[in-house]
């Protein structure tokens, strides 16, 4: 490796310079990155209390020589620019010889290191950057890192630190993003002495991928490697299978830097189209590859940002590829063969059977889905049929209440005459109220929610640093008679659903949008939030949807509940559950009055 030297006054002037060290995780971005700088193919990083007590890392680099040592703390050293022009040609993760610095200043660091030709490596002890001690030590070619009691000095910055499994699992997320970026390097990552990840040296990037996700995503990945002029991708897309309510498996890498950038991101949602829900989030990992004098590294100070030098050609290229990519893609949209029969054959076999020749059972789904649709809508018939001799019946029956359903409007309202008016309903909003209301009451009043034990345990992969924030809330997952096990490595699995969330909802999606809200929430610590947050989405999702036909029944439920419960008038998100016009108003307004 080239000598470290301090960059001149010029040079540090055409530097995007910032804040580099701003929480725990930034201190290991930026000594991985120094790593890798340094040629390492191992890796080992261990942190104790969320990297607040101590931060490490080993690594088999090129290590530095005694007068190197000294230099790598000083603000401005570095050995991977020279001059101006090098700035355009950066093929290094770092170049502003920042990192070092910023963090010796701010904790108490120990550098050891040895480079291949030395025998011995040279230890320097340094508190709030400066050097207090130097030693030799016996040691391998490379260098280790400890960084302790980080901010100590800086008691303000030190107050504002994230709780310990947030702060963790950002450091998974650093970790992660370089194993993806780098697959034949072996990373290892020890949380308070205890390994929680490990890359193994693997030769092609879709190997690390797998290594992280899990294997069971690979046949539902939309694979593309394609290189068009100097411009190589490779993209890595969930089909709609694998889309979250969150973003957290979305992640770009320029030249192997993890970035992020609005035109990338846009380019993936327009190429997926239609394919999408609302609120639905597609996986996509995206490598691209480019000669680094397209690329401007150097225009953020933490470097999460890039900038092409040609923006509209990487556009049109990525635009192009991608929506190419996934609209043709079978594993998206299956393709239907019709098959021909000739007559001979058609007596032979049943009318009924010749259908469909489907070729995937994706697609054998969407037939068992339209076939349900059309019974659905047969029953649907049957139960409009009955609607009014209910009504007439009921209406007798519920005379102390005092109503009448006038009926289902847009397969969403409810319309229902009253003493004093009409009120219309919003059979969703309404229903979710009455769901969680129901549900936080059987939770207030028993110690133990019943659960009910699923015939086929469900397995849900999740990232490492996803595991550890769910960890925090399996004791919430029981008390809802969610009973949710840490099956190792990237699996969890769910073995219960509580008894009252009915047979609505779809018990895996349940738990994945669970898991991704309280993923997003993040900073809730109460166990009233906890609850509240986990009981609104219960209920969300076993409530009945809006645009689907309702049995009498249903509706009176609905109904009664609204007429009767004070606590009701808006869902647990703050929607309202009904509106009402008045006979007062309706006279006002037509003029009767
Ligand atoms: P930069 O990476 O921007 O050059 P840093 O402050 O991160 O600045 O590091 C300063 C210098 O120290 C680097 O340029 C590099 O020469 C040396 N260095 C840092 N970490 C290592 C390492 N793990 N192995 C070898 N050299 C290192
Ligand atoms: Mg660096």
């Amino acid at each position: 490796m080239a000598k470290i030297h301090i960059l001149d006054e010029n040079l540090i002037n055409k530097i995007a310079a910032g804040e580099v060290i701003e929480r725990p995780a930034s201190v290991i971005k930026e000594l991985i990155d120094n790593s890798i700088d340094a040629g390492a193919t191992e890796i080992t990083i261990f942190i104790e209390n969320a990297g607040k007590k101590k931060i490490g890392i080993i690594d088999n680099g090129c290590g530095l020589d005694e007068e190197d040592i000294f230099l790598c703390i000083e603000r401005h050293a570095t050995s991977k620019i020279k001059e101006a022009q090098d700035l355009y040609k950066i093929t290094t993760h770092g170049f502003r010889g920042e990192a070092l610095a910023s963090i010796a200043a701010v904790s108490k660091m120990t550098i050891r290191s040895k480079p291949e030709n030395a025998n011995e490596g040279i230890e320097l002890i340094i508190k709030s950057g400066i050097v207090k001690n130097k030693n030799i030590v016996g040691m391998q070619t490379g260098t280790e890192i400890i960084v302790e009691d980080l901010f100590f000095n800086t008691p303000v910055r030190k107050k504002f630190l994230k709780t310990e499994a947030t702060e963790t699992a950002h450091f998974l997320n650093v970790i992660t993003n370089h194993s993806l970026a780098y697959p034949h390097i072996n990373f290892k990552f020890y949380n308070e002495n205890k390994l929680i990840f490990e890359s193994p040296k693997v030769t092609s990037r879709l190997e690390a991928l797998l290594n992280l996700y899990g294997y069971s995503i690979k046949d539902d990945l939309i694979v593309v490697n394609k290189k068009i002029e100097d411009v190589n991708i490779e993209a890595y897309f969930g089909n709609p299978k694998l889309s979250r309510k969150s973003r957290d498996r979305q992640k770009i890498f320029v030249n192997n830097r993890f970035i992020r950038n609005t035109m990338i991101n846009a380019a993936v949602y327009n190429s997926y189209k239609t394919l999408l829900g609302v609120n639905e989030h597609p996986m996509y990992i995206v490598f691209i590859d480019l000669p680094a004098e397209q690329i401007d590294v150097n225009i953020h100070p933490t470097k999460i940002e890039v900038r092409f030098v040609d923006n509209i050609k990487i556009k049109n290229i990525l635009e192009n590829v991608f929506t190419d990519a996934l609209q043709t893609s079978e594993k998206i949209n299956p393709n239907i063969k019709l098959k021909t029969y000739s007559v001979a054959e058609l007596k032979k076999e049943q009318l009924s059977n010749i259908a469909l020749e489907l070729e995937q059972s994706s697609v054998k789904k969407i037939q068992n889905y339209s076939l349900e649709l059309e019974q659905k809508s047969d029953e649907a018939q049957q139960k409009t049929e009955n609607i009014e001799l209910a009504i007439t019946e009921k209406s007798a029956e519920n005379l102390e209440l005092n109503y009448r359903i006038i009926g289902q409007i847009n397969n969403l309202y409810i319309i229902v005459e009253c003493d004093d008016g009409i009120k219309i309903i919003d059979q969703h909003a309404a229903h979710e109220r009455i769901l969680y209301n129901k549900f936080m009451k059987i939770i207030k009043s028993k110690e133990k929610i019943e659960a009910q034990m699923l015939l086929l345990p469900l397995t849900i992969e999740l990232t490492q640093s996803e595991k550890i924030l769910i960890n925090q809330w399996l004791d919430v997952f029981e008390k809802m008679g969610m009973i949710l096990e840490d099956f190792g490595g990237n699996t969890l699995i769910l073995r219960s659903v509580p008894l009252f969330i009915g047979s609505r909802a779809d018990d895996k999606r349940l738990l994945l949008d669970l898991i991704d809200d309280i993923l997003a929430l993040g900073k809730i610590h109460t166990i009233d939030e906890k609850l509240h947050n986990i009981v609104a989405l219960m209920s969300c999702k076993s409530a009945i949807k809006s645009g689907s036909r309702l049995l009498v029944s249903e509706m009176q439920e609905i109904v009664e509940h609204i007429l009767q419960d004070k606590d009701i008038k808006t869902c647990p998100h703050g929607r309202p559950t009904f509106i009402n016009l008045s006979f007062a108003e309706l006279e006002k307004t037509f003029k009767r009055t």
